[in-house]
């Protein structure tokens, strides 16, 4: 079998080590996302889950255990490696949007790709196709303000998508929506997942929309459960 998308090993962090207010957030977590494979996150609020996203999206780093991105373990590499490794091999969505309010959904989505040095033609041409994906095609010109909240957040899908990376990891992605308008756009993520055949982990308070991928893990008192 190829190497999976992601492997956490061992994955251990700690804030504030030795002080009054240490809190041990993660104590040995193991997990592998295959190609392929959509995984829910559930956790309850503070256990330690976007602790757990950003350590294996390489925005930070454990205290002990490994993370290996497609195969590549991280660990000792150099930060210009891991940015590198971020940028193309990691896509990335929150709960809130995060775009960029003075671009347009077609801007925002290319520029990621310009970034990583794509001519602007093709970049464009790949977030029309993202969009269209995500049944927003006639959305393209518009800024995030003239946006709603369903769209914003499909933007983001489409932009976490653009460099084609081998894992998404999104934190709540349908949070911040309500419940008819997040099971919409649930079901434009997974049908953008589906179609490029990437890993996903994908935090959720959701036990219905965490019931639609294809295996769940628990993560408790700082132990992941059913990975
Ligand atoms: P979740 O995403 O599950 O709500 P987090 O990963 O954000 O949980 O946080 C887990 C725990 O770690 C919480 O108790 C939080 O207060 C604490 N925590 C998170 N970040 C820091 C930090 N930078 N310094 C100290 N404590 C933190």
């Amino acid at each position: 079998m190829s190497d999976p998308a992601l492997r956490l090993s061992g994955i251990a962090k700690t804030y504030n080590p030795g002080l009054p207010n240490e809190v041990r957030v993660l104590r040995g977590i193991d997990l592998a996302v295959q190609r392929g494979e959509v995984v829910a996150l559930v956790a309850p609020s503070g256990a330690g889950k976007s602790t757990l996203l950003h350590i294996a999206g390489l925005l930070d780093t454990p205290d002990a255990g490994t993370v290996a991105i497609a195969g590549e373990e991280m660990q000792g590499k150099s930060d210009r490696r891991r940015t590198a490794m971020r940028r193309n091999a990691v896509g990335f969505v929150y709960q809130f949007h995060h775009l960029l309010p003075e671009f347009s959904a077609l801007e925002n989505i290319a520029l990621p790709q310009l970034a990583n040095g794509a001519p602007r033609a093709e970049a464009e041409a790949r977030a029309r196709d993202l969009l269209a994906g995500v049944g927003i095609a006639e959305r393209a010109d518009h800024r995030p303000a003239a946006l709603s909240g369903g769209e914003q957040q499909r933007v983001a899908f489409c932009r976490a998508l653009a460099n084609r990376p081998a894992l998404l990891l999104a934190d709540e992605p349908t949070g911040n929506l309500d419940p008819a308008t997040s099971d919409q756009v649930f079901g434009a993520l997974m049908a953008l997942v589906r179609d490029t055949g990437l890993a996903a982990l994908i935090a959720t308070h959701n036990l219905e929309l965490a019931g639609r991928m294809d295996r769940q893990v628990r993560l408790e008192a700082g132990v992941l459960h059913g990975g």
